[in-house]
């Protein structure tokens, strides 16, 4: 299949007529959004959101979020709304919100994967909101990714993944929060996030009160998340990934990578700013690690992180030593997804010494600490 590739530079509004048209006609457009690219497809056509699968290679158990422009586009889509799904529309939406709702029989099986809620959100990227707007129904659309790989934050990573297999592809630049929606299942008796995101629990809970987190979102195998997505191992650069966390997480780092240049080993980096100008200033001339950083804070690296994801596979280091944050406000998001990319490969660096929090096979050198 030919994919049309719209570049939003002139006439963006006919570009976007001619893309809700294919999506009113039962194909598929990738499109942007604040968060990241989304594959949309006509959600309340059952046929139409079969090809969403199919090009993502998603398993057929996992749903779909549906993407609505207007407030009162949800009304059809659910039996009711409950005080604490009300309070998160008005304060958060347009926004990188999902809400879990009860379904109403209009929602097609195959988008709720045959659950009895739906998840529904209404996006701020004003392209997606005229997209919506112009195809007349409401988006089905999960990431614009091939499944398994990071999610698309720019034009140029969604062609990679889906060329030739979906009908277009709007180019609205890169996404500015760059990981996923906060999901929030409404329907539980203390309302729970089901995927932390652009929305952090802090913001949740002073309008909400208590939230509570699922618990399988630790990465406890036994335990089966609520969001049936985040059972997947996602987010996987081809490389290992072994991440320092803890209060000594970047000195640990620094002190590694000098380590893995003696030892003549081919390591990729992923950092901040600062410690890669402090690695820069250390490493021999001629070095081979390759040093990725994200700028400096939580929103540079929520924006950066899934694109830094996929360069790792273009410069195919050996494994990658990364350094974590802490999980207060946008943390909570991005270390989740890090974690998920690392497998779970963790070693906590608090005051002086080393210790495996999960994970194992890890390279003795970067056991060492303070020496
Ligand atoms: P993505 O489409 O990649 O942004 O992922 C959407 C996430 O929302 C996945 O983790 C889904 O499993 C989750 N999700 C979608 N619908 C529901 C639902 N009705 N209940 C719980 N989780 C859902
Ligand atoms: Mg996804």
């Amino acid at each position: 299949m030919e994919t049309k590739f719209w570049e939003l530079k002139k006439n963006p509004e006919e570009m976007i007529a001619e893309a809700a048209g294919l999506i009113a006609a039962g194909e598929i457009v990738a499109f942007p959004t604040e968060t990241v690219y989304g594959l949309g497809a006509d959600g309340l056509n059952a046929e139409a959101v079969v090809k969403i699968f199919a090009a993502k290679g998603r398993p057929a158990d996992n749903p779909l979020i549906l993407h609505i422009a207007d407030t009162e586009q949800i009304l059809p889509l659910t039996t009711g709304l409950n005080a604490n799904a009300m309070a998160l529309m008005e304060t958060f939406w347009p926004g990188p919100l999902t809400i879990v709702v009860p379904r109403s029989d209009l929602v097609p099986d195959i988008v709720t994967a045959g659950l009895d809620t739906v998840a529904v959100r209404m996006p701020s990227h004003p392209v997606a909101a005229a997209l919506i707007r112009a195809s007349g129904c409401p988006i089905a659309a999960p990431s614009a990714n091939v499944s398994g790989k990071p999610s698309p934050t720019n034009a140029q990573d969604v062609a990679e993944d889906m060329t030739g297999k979906i009908a277009g592809i709007l180019d609205g630049g890169s996404c500015g929060i760059g990981v996923e929606s906060t999901v929030v299942d409404t329907t539980s008796p203390v309302p729970t996030i089901l995927r932390p995101g652009g929305i952090t629990r802090e913001m949740l809970e002073e309008r909400l009160g208590a939230v509570e987190i699922d618990p399988a979102l630790n990465g406890d195998p036994a335990l089966k998340p609520k969001a049936p997505g985040m059972k997947y191992r996602h987010y996987a650069p081809q490389a290992p990934i072994f991440l320092y966390e803890g209060a000594q997480a970047a000195q640990r780092l620094f002190e590694a990578v000098l380590r893995a240049q003696k030892l003549g080993l081919h390591a990729g980096v992923l950092c901040d700013d600062a410690v890669k100008k402090q690695l820069e200033e250390s490493l021999w001339r001629g070095h081979t690690v390759e040093i990725l950083s994200w700028g400096s804070g939580k929103p540079d690296l929520a924006e950066h992180l899934y694109e830094l994801l996929r360069d790792f596979d273009r410069v195919s280091p050996e494994f990658i030593i990364g350094m974590g944050v802490d999980e207060k406000g946008l943390g909570l998001a991005v270390m989740n997804r890090l974690r998920k990319a690392a497998g779970y490969q963790i070693l906590l660096a608090e005051e002086d010494n080393i210790i495996v929090k999960s994970g194992s096979g890890f390279p003795e050198f970067l056991l060492i600490g303070d020496n």
